[in-house]
């Protein structure tokens, strides 16, 4: 399962840390040579274009974490009072908020607002797995597949594709809009969008 095992705030706050340490360094000990700046291996960009497979949604156990001030915007996308909306579509997990899961009868564990349609082609009836809260799909849902994890290594990136098949396709994204979504506390402009 790919969007919802995420860099968590965790790892962002690791990065935050390490690049203070970077700065510290920077005007500490470092050579000349070591100050160049590095060029990531995205550098040219990289395409991506959801195809609505719906595969990160669901696979093996994962979390989608919430933000407080987005329990607030899914609670109003719903019309809900925010505790109601706590209670029926939200778990604590080590004092953080996560949306529900539910097992489905393939034994994967689907996020609590994927759905299963019946899409009609010509009389052709094709099954198609749905986000029922897009509009206000969270952060982590938002940046995929514009993660540290994803953005580490080519290899990485390769990985990650094995699941999600709207990676290399569709919409370029520069460096620049892929580390703005990499590093977006809420949520980005322009996000990548299966619309
Ligand atoms: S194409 Fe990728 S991001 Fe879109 S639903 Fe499939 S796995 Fe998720
Ligand atoms: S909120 Fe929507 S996009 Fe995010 S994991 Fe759940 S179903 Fe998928």
């Amino acid at each position: 399962m790919t969007n919802r095992v995420f860099p968590t705030p965790q790892t962002r706050a690791l990065r935050k840390r390490q690049i203070r340490s970077d700065d510290d360094l920077e005007s500490a000990t470092l050579s000349p040579l070591m100050k160049l700046p590095v060029v990531p291996w995205y550098e040219n960009g990289l395409s991506f274009q959801c195809t609505t497979c719906g595969n990160c949604c669901t696979g093996g156990p994962g979390f989608v974490w919430l933000s407080e001030v987005e329990v607030d915007r899914f609670a109003e996308h719903l019309k809900m009072e925010k505790l109601a909306f706590l209670k029926k579509y939200c778990r604590s997990i080590g004092g953080r908020i996560s949306l529900k899961e539910r097992k489905n009868f393939r034994n994967e564990y689907d996020c609590v607002f994927l759905k299963e349609i019946d899409i009609d082609e010509a009389g052709k009836i094709r099954k198609q797995r749905v986000c029922t809260a897009y509009e206000v799909r969270p952060l982590q849902c938002r940046t995929w597949p514009f993660w540290d994890g994803n953005l580490a290594s080519k290899k990485a990136w390769k990985d990650a594709g094995v699941r999600c098949p709207g990676m290399n396709k569709g919409r370029q994204f520069s460096r620049e809009e892929i580390e703005a979504m990499r590093d977006a506390e809420d949520w980005p402009d322009r996000p990548p969008s299966s619309k």
